[in-house]
């Protein structure tokens, strides 16, 4: 990512996001929040700096430790860099929803968070300050409760579905977040921090079968419980081994790109959200929260999806649809002004194309498209005639085509994702 220029490190664990980096973080943001939206879930936007007040309510205050990043403004007030928002929301939500007729709720944002890492490393895979998606549910019963949970861990799914990548919802220790039911979301890489135990045929669940009907997201929930997954907090060999045969064991590395909590009253309780019931009687609300490191995620899909030095986007979050490329000599336009006709024809049909209009060499040129990973190249060079040019999938084959057959193909494969 430094390489291509997508990010720029600021300080230990903080990074600025360069036009490239930021359009692919940019592009993903859009595909979570449609699958929550989904869901319905609603979007809102709470601030990055907090009161202390509300953290010393739940008791966090204390509990975090040095994580957190507190601060005191000019009139010596604690505040502090939001980790997290379970407190944030609960306030939110205490002072303006008073009846069960408006439950169930689903809340979310997606903003800036900070946590002073112990370790920050793995460039923008484990920062300081980070991008995440974080939602909160709210419902009056437990049983509720677990059909929004279910809800989240559908949409999940969906979502890093949409990224081209396999995620496995495994079992997992809650955290500091607190609760009794947890699920993180792990995809397979050979860089990732997590150790993952798993059943190899929970990767033919299709997730397709299943709609955002209570009866169906709980059927798939089974579907998931009844395969092994789980990272090595959890793990334990003897069961392991009891629950699944030799061959379909796996044990893998693997990077976390989201996790879900059910908590019920752990914050409720304590800062008094709570809602009337139909018999007069008051009920504190059940909640559960659930993150996906959308930062986090750019350099998870690199570390999932790149082959021998070579970045390969998926459609879905590529920084652009195509690159054209050519050798472009002083003193010589012809290249440049056929390299700009191309350039405008594919962006009045809204695909995202880019120019490489410098003057480095072609060989050079090839290395550092290569390496940025876009995943369709239309070449201008000794193949090319004057209406036929060279369409180039990343480490695959190439045509000769007009610029005509190139749109409709770019077109096409747009729409298969
Ligand atoms: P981890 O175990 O990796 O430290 P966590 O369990 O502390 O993460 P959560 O509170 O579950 O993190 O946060 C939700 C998501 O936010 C995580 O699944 C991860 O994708 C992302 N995330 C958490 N911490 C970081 C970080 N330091 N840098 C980038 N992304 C992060
Ligand atoms: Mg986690």
């Amino acid at each position: 990512m430094l390489r291509t220029g997508m990010i720029k490190q600021s300080s230990a664990g903080i990074y600025s996001w360069l036009p490239l980096g930021f359009k692919v973080m940019k592009k993903i943001e859009k595909i979570v929040r449609e699958e929550q939206n989904k869901i319905g879930a609603q979007e809102l936007l709470m601030p990055t700096i907090q009161s202390a007040e509300i953290w010393k309510e739940s008791g966090r205050y204390d509990d975090y430790g040095e994580e957190m990043l507190r601060i005191k403004d000019r009139q010596n007030r604690e505040m502090l860099y939001g980790p997290t928002n379970e407190e944030q929301v609960t306030e939110i939500f205490r002072s303006s929803v008073k009846s069960y007729k408006s439950l169930p709720q689903l809340l979310y944002h997606i903003q800036w968070k900070f946590r002073d890492e112990i370790r920050p490393r793995f460039g923008v895979m484990r920062c300081r300050e980070f991008y995440m998606k974080d939602a909160y549910s709210f419902d009056v019963t437990d049983e509720e409760a677990l059909f929004s949970y279910n809800k989240f861990f559908l949409s999940y799914l969906r979502t890093f579905k949409r990224l081209n990548l396999t995620a496995i919802p495994m079992a997992a220790d809650t955290g500091p977040i607190g609760g009794e039911l947890s699920h993180e979301f792990v995809i397979l890489a050979e860089t990732g921090e997590s150790k993952i135990y798993s059943d190899k045929r929970i990767f033919d669940i299709d997730i397709n079968e299943h709609s955002n009907d209570d009866n169906s997201i709980k059927e798939l929930r089974d579907k998931f419980d009844k395969f092994y997954a789980v990272t090595d907090e959890k793990f334990n060999k003897e069961n392991f081994d009891k629950k699944v045969e030799k061959e379909n064991q796996l044990h893998a590395k693997g990077i976390e790109v989201g996790h879900i909590f059910y908590f019920g009253d752990k914050y409720s309780k304590p800062l008094k959200c709570s809602v009337d019931l139909q018999d007069g009687k008051k009920v504190d609300v059940k909640m559960g929260s659930y993150g996906i490191g959308v930062s986090r995620l750019v350099g998870a899909i690199i570390e999932a999806k790149f082959n021998n030095n070579i970045m390969k986007w998926p459609q879905s979050v590529t920084p652009f649809d195509v690159a054209i490329i050519t050798s472009i000599k002083k003193g010589d336009s012809e290249n440049l002004n056929k390299c700009e006709k191309i350039y405008r024809f594919l962006k009045e049909s809204k695909i995202d194309v880019l120019f490489d209009d410098t003057e480095d060499n072609l060989s050079a040129k090839f290395k550092k498209f290569d390496l940025i990973g876009i995943p369709y190249q239309i070449i201008l060079g000794s193949k090319t005639t004057d209406d036929k040019f060279e369409f180039k999938e990343l480490n695959g084959k190439t045509e000769i085509l007009t610029i005509e057959e190139i749109k409709n193909k770019l077109l096409k494969i747009r729409n298969l994702n």
